[in-house]
């Protein structure tokens, strides 16, 4: 018997079954950069994303905190941890999360949305907390190669729509896409004393999101004539990568759904949605 080697269920499952053969993708509502050393049940339910979900060959992140008026990818080697917040813990300084880059999905994010044109990072940016926040539980070993897409500013909120869609096909050819943001994001109405509150006006537009992704997500672009979009939305940077989710949904005909739900501190809306691979 010695011409068989011994494997593990799950490294065969992962590397063999029909589920493997499209990604899901993701979008992540991330909340307080102190998620990535507090245990809770966002970020139990991210674990558990990675846990039991097919192994990516690479991810590619598209971080509300990555927002200037370019559209860019992360194409060096080795992207530094980018600790873009004030007034933390050391301990949250000194998180690093050293997944390797990969210039060779660089390009080809750079190739899947032409016309759209790409530039290739070396060395502006790296992975910011809106990715190392969430992927330091989904995938904590950091052996995955991660790539960020910025969102550029400078363009209408279709826009991203359309460069989600775009963006789609690289669920078959083995990449996890992960959005993350806040589908309500509002600093200066957080209720720092009331950790799981939400005023009446954040709960209806996270609804009128849940319902419009599952839905319609093509039109997701609504949102930003919704009666309290101002409110819940009073940058466009945390909502935005919802918009790239929707976009992959509209272009794979399959529904976005809330994968976990909740609100914190009044303003934030934390819910997560998932596009089901197959
Ligand atoms: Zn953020």
């Amino acid at each position: 018997m010695s011409d068989i080697h011994p494997t593990t269920p799950d490294a065969a499952d992962r590397a063999d079954s029909p589920r493997s053969s499209t990604l899901p993708a993701v979008f992540v509502g991330h909340g307080s950069p102190m998620n990535t050393l507090d245990d809770n049940r966002y970020t139990r339910a991210w674990r558990e994303f990675g846990r039991t979900g097919p192994r990516p060959s690479a991810i590619l992140a598209i971080s509300a905190h990555w927002y200037v008026n370019a559209t860019a990818v992360t194409a060096m080697p080795d992207p530094k941890t980018i600790h873009d917040f004030y007034g933390f813990p050391d301990e949250l300084f000194a998180v690093r999360y050293d997944a390797p880059g990969s210039p060779q999905l660089a390009g080809e994010v750079a190739e899947l949305v032409k016309p759209t044109w790409v530039g290739l990072d070396a060395d502006s940016w790296g992975i910011d907390h809106g990715t190392w926040s969430v992927l330091a539980h989904m995938y904590p070993d950091a052996d995955i190669p991660v790539v960020q897409l910025s969102i550029d500013a400078s363009k209408p909120a279709d826009h991203h729509v359309t460069l989600g869609a775009a963006l789609e096909p690289l669920r078959r050819r083995g990449v996890l896409i992960l959005a993350s943001g806040n589908v309500v994001h509002n600093l200066r109405q957080v209720q720092w004393h009331q950790p799981d509150a939400a005023f009446d006006w954040t709960r209806e537009f996270d609804d009128a999101a849940r319902e419009l992704i599952a839905e319609r997500p093509g039109d997701v672009a609504e949102l930003t004539r919704h009666r309290h979009h101002a409110l819940a939305a009073p940058t466009p940077d945390h909502l935005l990568p919802l918009f790239y989710l929707a976009g992959i949904a509209a272009a794979a005909d399959a529904p976005a759904t809330p994968f976990v739900e909740g609100y914190a501190m009044g303003s934030l809306s934390m819910t997560g949605y998932t596009v089901p691979g197959g």
